[in-house]
């Protein structure tokens, strides 16, 4: 578990710059970012690659994910939608053994590009980057109306509901 520098950034071990924490996952800029607030997703429970993974955890990571994604948009960053990317196992590119969601918010015209794992990497104010996020995270909770179904503030129609 020592050996994994994430499960040391989840002890605060190791320094990251976090965006969002509970109880069961932490999201954090990525050190070498493609983007100007690409943000890693990690279960704070110690998973290697997908086939550790517990699949409600990952569930779960996903729906952090998709929340952030929603923060990004209505955060300084203004980005008009963002890549989820989760790479498992080495034959996909992934990096660290701790299975990570990659956030990247993307802009139109932003002409970012991935190509056989080699990615364009640009250096970022971070402290500004998290600060951005994070408004853009307290923005989404505001829109996130009581009666709306889930946190997500996504609106279901429920069946029969309506005649
Ligand atoms: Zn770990």
């Amino acid at each position: 578990m020592n050996d994994c520098v994430f499960c040391r950034i989840v002890a605060g071990e190791a320094p990251a710059t976090k965006v969002y924490e509970d109880d069961t996952l932490c999201a954090f800029l990525d050190i070498r970012p493609i983007a100007r607030g690409h943000m890693l997703v990690v279960p704070k429970q110690h998973a290697a690659e997908l086939e550790d993974l517990d699949a409600e955890l990952g569930a779960y990571v996903f729906r952090a994910g998709h929340r952030l994604a929603l923060a990004v948009r209505r955060s300084t960053l203004a980005a008009d939608g963002a890549n989820l990317l989760l790479n498992d196992g080495t034959a996909a590119f992934q990096t660290v053994a701790h299975v990570h969601l990659h956030v990247i918010p993307r802009k139109h015209g932003d002409k970012f590009r991935f190509a056989a794992g080699v990615v364009l990497r640009r250096p970022h104010d971070a402290e500004s980057t998290a600060a951005a996020i994070q408004a853009g995270i307290a923005a989404l909770e505001r829109d996130e109306k009581p009666g709306r179904n889930g946190k997500l503030g996504m609106e279901r129609p429920e069946e029969g509901a309506q005649e």
